[in-house]
């Protein structure tokens, strides 16, 4: 792809964290130590590449936030939104009213999801549509009788947002940390992480035995008590953890066996991310819920929702009468029409056929080729999503690894050598994440390749020198 180089406009870099600092409080951040280095102002982006204010050029490695599945730089999209700007830049869906680009998104998202799902409920984020998933479940239940089926079920480090009922779903324990979490009504499991709790058991067994623990806590809350089951078909910000194959079918039983609504949280996966449409296929789940954002629309516009399903939808439409909950910008007919736009793109460019047949295996060839660096123990792939393990001492058996104490940092210190160069890599723990933008091509995967080899190399060097191998 041709790539253009930046405006060359002169950018008080100084002046702009000056005031970054005085009155932006960051998402996730220490603010008292970014206000001590300073923030990295981003400044354009185009194709997989981003500049900053003093014209560095960094390699998007991590799609902005698993996001930008199309790429930076798409006119279509942003003439898109401006067209629908100056035709109708916002109405409400509350009151007997509906817009043309929310009517059509719902229809071309019926068309490219699972088949089990001919409705949507539009939000502005993922957090929200976790929010959306919680209520909806409780009041698919209370309208069939069974106001006591209120509990969800999620797991341990599990990403479902960072509203109150985003966080508490979710299984950070960072999160929960602050502020009381989870909320009443929420109980998690543990995650099919194989090298956290696979010791002695083959893949296909640890699988299983991950699954188990679901029934284990449906079985002490009481299936009675039980509304849904949530998860990503893999984890996403919990550092790319992908699940045996025996997984998700063994998940999918239990769910049945009980009654139990399943909720997929496709936020990460959705939109291509895993060489499908949706990480469900991948997996074949048959999920009740299905949650999205992000990818619909590359990021260039904030928005979410929820997939409902056939069985959730009936008894919400046929029995439901009013049902309390929705937003302000639900069904927001300019994000509606960046991700129509954006659709029509993934769809035309076979944007995710090319990651299904030829760069997604190409990126698994790339990342399996750095296990013959000293630092590397492990790598997984699963479509665009990649990452690798670090590792002190490396060994012929997985389990028999040697790990970096948590308290070193070592995945921030390699994270901090790939950003100084020009390379952005995400780091949760020990394991070093990417998720390109899926229009990343063969070259420049072999160039990303090639600069996390180098980072890794520099960070080897530094580790060396701190005494810590
Ligand atoms: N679910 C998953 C699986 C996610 O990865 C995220 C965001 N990383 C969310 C939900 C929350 O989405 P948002 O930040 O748009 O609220």
């Amino acid at each position: 792809a041709v790539v253009s180089t930046p405006q060359q406009v002169h950018y008080n870099t100084e002046a702009i964290q000056a005031m970054d600092t005085a009155h932006y409080l960051h998402p996730f951040t220490n603010f008292k130590a970014l206000a001590n280095r300073g923030a990295q102002v981003i400044v354009e982006a185009q194709d997989i590449y981003l500049w900053d204010s003093q014209g560095k050029r960094i390699l998007d490695g991590m799609a902005g936030l698993w996001c930008v599945n199309v790429g930076y730089g798409r006119k279509s999209i942003s003439d898109a939104v401006y067209t629908q700007m100056q035709q109708l830049p916002f109405y409400n869906s509350f009151f007997n009213t509906t817009n043309i680009p929310a009517v059509e998104l719902a229809k071309a998202l019926v068309e490219i999801s699972p088949p089990q799902f001919k409705h949507v409920f539009f939000t502005g984020s993922g957090s929200e549509a976790n929010d959306t998933n919680l209520r909806m479940v409780r009041r698919y239940w209370d309208l069939l009788g069974y106001s006591e089926r209120h509990v969800i079920i999620s797991r341990h480090n599990a990403y479902h947002g960072s509203t109150v009922a985003g966080a508490s779903l979710g299984g950070m324990s960072a999160m929960h940390a602050q502020g009381s979490l989870p909320i009443p009504g929420i109980v998690h499991i543990g995650q099919p992480y194989y090298l956290e709790g696979g010791k002695g058991l083959t893949q296909d067994e640890f699988g299983l035995k991950a699954a188990s623990w679901l029934e284990d806590k449906i079985l002490e809350v009481g299936a009675d008590q039980v509304a849904a089951f949530i998860a990503e078909p893999l984890q996403g910000a919990g550092g790319v953890i992908i699940p045996p194959a025996t997984y998700w079918p063994e998940i999918q039983r239990i769910c049945s066996k009980y009654d139990i609504l399943l909720i997929v949280d496709e936020v990460i996966c959705g939109f291509g991310r895993v060489g499908c449409w949706f990480g469900s296929e991948h997996f074949e789940i048959k999920a009740d819920l299905m949650t999205f954002a992000k990818g619909v629309t590359s990021g260039y516009l904030p928005l979410g929702g929820v997939m409902v399903g056939d069985k959730v939808a009936q008894v919400l439409i046929e029995k439901g009468g009013d049902f309390n909950h929705g937003f302000t910008y639900s069904g927001h007919p300019v994000a509606c029409a960046a991700a129509l736009e954006n659709i029509r793109i993934l769809r035309e460019e076979k944007i995710i056929e090319q990651v299904r047949d030829e760069t997604g295996p190409y990126l698994k060839q790339g990342f399996d080729s750095l296990l013959d660096h000293p630092l590397v123990g492990m790598v997984d792939t699963c479509g665009f999503l990649a990452a690798l393990v670090l590792v002190k001492e490396k060994a012929e058996n997985i389990f028999d690894m040697q790990m970096f104490p948590k308290d070193l940092g070592v995945g921030q210190i390699c994270r901090d050598h790939m950003f100084k160069h020009g390379m952005i890599m995400r780091a949760v723990g020990n394991r070093m994440i990417v998720s390109p933008p899926l229009t990343m091509t063969i070259a420049q995967i072999d160039e990303m390749i090639a600069l996390i080899r180098f980072c890794l190399d520099e960070t080897l060097a530094d580790l060396q020198q701190r005494n810590y191998l």
